[in-house]
């Protein structure tokens, strides 16, 4: 069967949108039931594989709608066995995903923008700019796509998601939290939102509407400096939503979810890596539960910051501890390939 992107995408057609459809088509309401699990579940690539509908049903739906999948443009492996895939959407627009092995994990870090429109100095996403939002559609695509290749190599699934990837997750807050819950559900992969993490740089009401939403996925807010003079020279939006603001709303996502927060702090030298930095960021996470992943920067070209000498990064992590925070010293995975914290974009990384 044919398929041609002139059609609506139709995991992006309302519910009661299908019923019409199948209701025109002398089909009873029970059809669209069948139909979720073959749109979230099954990694179907045309309408043709459901097995449980009528032909003339599925002719139907081939001409009217279209099954997103993604092929990849191109793959590049670390030697860390991180791959970095790029994946063309409609539009020509391509975006980029990540599956990460772990000893006891398969992560996918999936893109929910095409580009992002915060631009944070450090990060290559932020200097393509913005293209547009993703569907909830397209960042499933990435999933299926990704969880292929994880059983293809590693001979097993995914365990986790994070969405980390290009772009700020809560400037496209619809379609992530449709993403979340369809394959949260029996519907979709029943994926355990305590094995997803949205990774945010943190734009307070959003983080209010995810707690009263109750999706319990993991918050991980991208700090990266303990003032606002120091974050407002990093993170663009902190002018707008200023640390203060931020720690405010995460207390109220704490107090309604019980869930430990985490910072992300990119480490940079001689910007963010002194001592009176890591005690100001100590203080700050002594508000509630939360926890610190300190980042070593992944340079890439046109960008002047460094990492701090190993010395100095061993240093500021062990002043958190002193000051009882709990800190990691998160292990770079894909750096060789652009495919670590920072380093999605399509234009910094490859011509394709
Ligand atoms: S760090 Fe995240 S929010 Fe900031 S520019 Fe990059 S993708 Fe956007």
């Amino acid at each position: 069967m044919e398929q041609t992107n002139n059609k609506p995408d139709i995991r992006q057609v309302p519910e009661a949108e299908l019923l019409k459809f199948l209701n025109e088509y002398g089909e009873k309401p029970f059809r669209l039931k069948q139909l979720r699990p073959w749109l979230w579940k099954h990694f179907i690539n045309t309408f043709d594989e459901i097995k449980n509908m009528p032909s003339g049903l599925l002719n139907a739906l081939t001409s009217t709608y279209l099954l997103t999948f993604f092929e990849s443009v191109r793959t590049l492996e670390d030697m860390d066995g991180t791959e970095k895939t790029a994946f063309r959407l409609a539009g020509d627009t391509v975006v980029e995903g990540v599956l990460i092995p772990a000893a006891d994990r398969l992560t996918a870090c999936l893109s929910t923008q095409a580009g992002c429109p915060v631009g944070c100095a450090f990060c290559a996403t932020g200097k393509m700019g913005f293209k547009r939002n993703l569907t909830a559609s397209e960042m499933y695509a990435q999933f299926v796509s990704l969880n292929r290749r994880a059983v293809q190599k590693w001979g097993r699934g995914l365990t986790n998601i994070v969405l980390m990837g290009m772009g700020e997750p809560l400037l496209n807050y619809e379609q992530v939290v449709r993403f979340i819950t369809m394959i949260n559900t029996s519907d979709g992969h029943s994926f355990s939102a305590r094995r997803i993490t949205l990774s945010t740089v943190g734009i307070p009401q959003y983080i209010k509407r995810l707690a009263d939403d109750s999706l319990k996925v993991n918050l991980a807010v991208s700090l990266h400096a303990p003032t606002n003079e120091k974050r407002n020279a990093l993170v663009p939006l902190n002018k707008t939503y200023p640390i203060e603001m931020l720690i405010e709303a995460l207390m109220y996502y704490y107090k309604k979810t019980k869930q430990t927060i985490t910072f992300e702090y990119v480490l940079l030298r001689g910007i963010n890596d002194g001592r009176t930095d890591a005690v100001q960021l100590a203080a700050l996470c002594r508000q509630f539960p939360s926890k610190v992943n300190i980042i070593e920067f992944n340079s890439f070209e046109g960008v002047a910051y460094q990492k701090p000498e190993a010395v100095m990064t061993g240093n500021f992590c062990r002043i958190l501890k002193e000051q009882g925070v709990n800190c990691t010293l998160r292990q770079s995975k894909g750096s060789t390939i652009n495919a670590a914290c920072g380093q999605l974009s399509h234009i910094v990384n490859i011509s394709y």
